[in-house]
Parts: structure tokens; sequence; C-alpha cells
């Protein structure tokens, strides 16, 4: 919640701003876009850790350890060093749990 520093009212996001609502007065929004894409990083954290060369995904018959569905998304992540083994990232496909394998 953002409030007017002019008048202490209420001020409502319009069109990539803060605008009053009883003086009119306008703030840009670029800090608080600032702060959403830090949070957006913050989520996808763990997978982009692992590299970003190759992302391969499709769904695969795999047991999930935390509820025991038996369908995952499949991630396969190849490090940077082509000798060295990709990792695999599962994704319960029913409650969203991630678990990685290293072959
Ligand atoms: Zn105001
Ligand atoms: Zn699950």
């Amino acid at each position: 919640m953002e409030f007017c520093p002019k008048c202490g009212a209420m001020m409502l996001p319009k069109e990539g701003v803060l605008k009053c609502n009883s003086c009119g007065h306008e703030k840009n929004l670029s800090d608080k876009n600032e702060y959403e894409v830090s949070e957006d990083i913050k989520e996808s954290d763990n997978v982009k850790m692992l590299g970003e060369d190759v992302e391969i995904r499709s769904t695969i018959k795999e047991t999930c350890p935390e509820c025991g569905h038996d369908e995952a998304y499949y991630e396969l992540k190849q490090t940077r060093s082509a000798d060295e083994a990709p990792t695999r990232i599962f994704t319960c496909a029913k409650c969203k749990h991630t678990w990685r394998a290293y072959h």
C-alpha cells in the first residue's frame, strides 16, 4: 500500500503510475516493478542455478516421493562440461514437488 507524500491519501495504481485519490499527485511505479522482478528470480533460483545451456522438458512416468503420483515433468539440464552427466529434474504433475536425480 502506498500513500501520497503530499497529502497522505491512499494512492492507486493507474496506467503505470501511482495516482493519489485526493490531490492527483503521481508517482512512478519503477521502484515497485524492480521489486517484483527480484521476487520472480527468487522463486526460480533453484532451476536457474543448474545452468541454462540445454533444457528439455517433457512428461515421464516417475513416482513422486512426496505424494506417490506416477506422472512427473522431466527436465534435463546439461552442465557446461560435456563429460559431466546431465542433472535430471522431476516435478510432480500433481503436487509440484521437485526432486533431482544425478546419473
Ligand atoms: Zn495527494
Ligand atoms: Zn507429488
